[in-house]
């Protein structure tokens, strides 16, 4: 990397800007495309040492690493809330959420990723013994997001390097700091250089990264972006991973435990002011209910405590993000929507605050119905019965996770089979997507892939298979030279293996077998 450094680069600048003050308290040059040549490069011959070490090896490097990160936390927490402006208990759960990952893959990687062994499975084949390997791909690239700056990379990073990958790294313009910190850890618990780099920098970075040669893409971030990328991988064949945006229904039952589903929606959509991909964005709940649930998330909302500092619900990244959630506020407004309730706010002169809001009687085609909100607002719509809510919960371009909140689990798990999305949680939300043995994605625009849990570390492995005739003197039956007898052969085997009555199937392969191993040519 320093030598990639050395590199002139173009005087494009990314700043660790903090939400609450505006302060740019640190500012990093842009990767340029020659830097990020030059990485590409220098990954390559790193990695090929890096996959060569025994797992043992890798697996102590991630010990150490989780080790470290348990003793600097404190200033890993700082750190994140400085570049996001998260109260210190959000910060608390990425880094707690990190150490989760460490563990779990640590834990999981070598009966994941161990050769498989195992005899043929049909009659022919089995003189033949098949080996599977699991070997890393080579160079990843990854491009993450602002919203959870330390745990989006590090979740698809830890497994990915623990396979024997090396890394690109790409963060988010808005949080470069949280990444290179990363990999400050990862390198002091031992990684070699060159395995895992972080190239700071914004989109013009990002797409230089993706049309470089590499062997896979990982992407988190908008659907849009995601297009992006799928369209400049597609054209160099290179396979990507797409953790995309979502509008995540929440859908509330006659029969649920109103208190509860009150507070964890609340919590589910304010929690890190909003900006989750998973969080609860549509709240369909069943008329019998309506009234009272919305009375109790009103009282719960308006208890809230909303703004800078340490508070419930924070500031958004930047006041451009805000701005896009007022557009969308305003659409509804104009629509015919109404406040339900709203937090108060201790700082409503900084243009990134915006106050946790919800929102009743938005019209279907309200723009915060149909597309993402990423940010602290929250619709609440009304339904006659399961079979409607359901039907809206669908009626979505997106489909990365759902909630569905009632007492009778068979019912909820029903319901959450007709829903079209990756995860559904029952009772809770949000947190599925930071469980570390929990598989997690979307469909529909949501993207495609999954990362987390053992899913997430067989995205980073290609699997290879060995297929080994042990009886080197012996030719194969399917071989030359074709004539009656191959013919014949075969046929018989077919009723050997696909035919009916036990004596016939027998007889069909004796015949076989003379006919393809006796007297051929
Ligand atoms: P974004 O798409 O604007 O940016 C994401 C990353 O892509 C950034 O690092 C950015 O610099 C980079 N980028 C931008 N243009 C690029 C290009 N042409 N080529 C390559 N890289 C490019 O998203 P964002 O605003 O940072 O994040 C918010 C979005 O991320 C929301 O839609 C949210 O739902 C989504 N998200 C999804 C998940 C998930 O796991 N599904 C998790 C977190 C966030």
């Amino acid at each position: 990397m320093e030598s990639a450094q050395r590199i002139e680069a173009v005087a494009r600048a990314v700043e660790s800007r903090d939400p609450v003050t505006g302060e740019a308290w640190r500012t990093f040059t842009a990767a340029t495309p020659e830097v990020v040549r030059h990485v590409v490069i220098l990954a390559r011959a790193a990695q090929r040492e890096w996959a060569g070490r025994p797992l043992g090896e890798r697996r102590g490097v991630m010990e150490r690493f989780r080790r470290l990160l348990v003793e600097k936390r404190g200033a890993v927490i700082e750190l994140i809330q400085r570049e996001t402006g998260k109260p210190r208990v959000e910060a608390l759960v990425e880094v707690l959420a990190v150490l989760n990952f460490a563990a779990f893959y640590g834990k999981v990687a070598r009966r994941v990723l161990k050769m498989h062994s195992y005899r043929a499975g049909t009659v022919a084949m089995i003189r033949k013994t098949v080996r599977v390997t699991r070997d890393p791909y080579g160079v990843i690239g990854l491009i993450t997001p602002w919203n959870y700056p330390f745990l989006m990379p590090a979740g698809i990073a830890i497994p990915a390097l623990l396979a024997g990958n090396a890394v690109l790294l790409k963060p988010s313009e808005f949080t470069p700091s949280a990444s290179l910190l990363l990999g400050e850890l990862l390198r002091e618990a031992g990684l070699p250089e060159g395995v895992l780099t972080v190239l700071p920098g914004d989109g013009t970075t990002g797409a230089a990264l993706t049309a470089e040669k590499l062997d896979k893409v990982f992407f988190i971030g908008s659907e849009a972006t995601g297009r992006k990328i799928a369209l400049s991988c597609a054209e160099r064949m290179t396979p990507c991973v797409l953790e995309l945006g979502g509008s995540d229904p929440a859908i509330v039952l006659e029969d649920a435990d109103l208190d509860v589903a009150a507070l964890g929606i609340a919590w589910g959509r304010f929690f890190n002011a909003g900006q989750t991909c998973v969080a609860p964005k549509r709240v369909f709940v069943v008329e019998k209910v309506y009234d009272a649930f919305v009375k109790k998330l009103a009282e719960r909302v308006s208890r809230l405590r909303a703004g800078t500092g340490e508070v419930d619900s924070g500031p958004m990244i930047r006041a451009s993000q805000a701005g896009v959630l007022r557009e969308q506020y305003d659409d509804a407004m104009e629509r015919g929507a109404s406040v339900g309730a709203r937090a108060p706010v201790n700082a409503a002169e900084n243009p990134c605050v915006f106050a946790p809001t919800v929102l009743l009687n938005a019209p279907p085609e309200a723009r915060a119905l149909r597309e993402e909100t990423f940010g602290p607002l929250l619709p609440v719509v009304r339904v006659r019965d399961e079979q409607e809510a359901i039907a809206r919960a669908n009626d979505s371009r997106y489909g990365l996770s759902a909630s569905v909140w009632s007492r009778d689990i068979v019912r909820a798990e029903a319901v959450g089979r007709k829903l079209e999305c990756g995860s559904v949680m029952i009772n809770d939300c949000v947190f599925a997507a930071g469980m570390a043995d929990v598989p997690y994605g979307g469909v529909k625009a949501s993207g495609m892939g999954r990362s987390h849990g053992v899913a997430g570390l067989l995205e980073g492995v290609q699997e290879k298979t060995y297929v080994i005739d042990p009886w080197a003197g012996w030719r194969q039956a399917y071989w030359y030279s074709y004539g009656p007898k191959i013919s014949a052969g075969l046929e018989n085997y077919l009723k050997f293996e696909h035919g009916r009555g036990i004596f016939a199937r027998l007889v069909a392969g004796t015949r076989a077998v003379f006919a393809l191993y006796f007297g051929r040519d």
